[in-house]
């Protein structure tokens, strides 16, 4: 009894408290200034998605639809054709993004690399339309993105 009575007194759990301000204080600061700082990304984050082409500028993708099917969100609608030359290409290919959930199932799915999901993450906007994607959209996004996704995809490709 006369220990808690001394305790409460002394307001000892306010001094344990304190006791770890002060041990902090002096410490160097991790808090981040995002923005203005950044801190590092892994190579298999799971951002913005893009479709990406061969070196020749052809699409990597070829209308399996695995990755829609795959996806547990149904967030990808693809339809396809068959070309003159006999391949198959994607005619439409959405993303709804305010249906995605991140998961990677599309990328790990895709047999030729063309759907894959970026490092990009600052892409909010205020309507349900702007996170709809259509294939032209994707395909800007590979084009622009392609260097950091090549080198995400060499770099994590000795652990897959
Ligand atoms: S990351 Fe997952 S939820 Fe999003 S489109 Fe790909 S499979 Fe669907
Ligand atoms: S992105 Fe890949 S998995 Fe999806 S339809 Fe194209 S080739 Fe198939």
């Amino acid at each position: 009894m006369l220990k808690r009575a001394l305790k409460t007194w002394f307001l000892w759990e306010l001094l344990i408290g304190l006791s770890v301000t002060g041990r902090y204080l002096f410490k160097k600061k991790i808090t981040v200034e995002y923005p203005e700082e950044r801190t590092p990304l892994s190579p298999r984050f799971r951002g913005l998605h893009a479709l990406r082409r061969y070196e020749s500028g052809e699409e990597r993708c070829i209308a399996c639809k695995l990755c829609e099917v795959v996806c547990p969100a149904t967030a990808i609608l693809i339809e396809s054709e068959e070309r003159e030359d006999g391949s198959r290409r994607t005619t439409r290919y959405d993303i709804d993004f305010s249906k995605c959930i991140y998961c990677g199932f599309c990328q790990e799915a895709c047999p030729v690399d063309a759907i894959v999901e970026t490092q990009e993450f600052e892409y909010s906007c205020e309507t349900r339309d702007g996170l709809y994607y259509t294939k032209d959209m994707l395909l800007a996004n590979g084009d622009r993105l392609e260097k950091q996704i090549a080198a995400n995809l060499a770099a994590d490709a000795r652990y897959s």
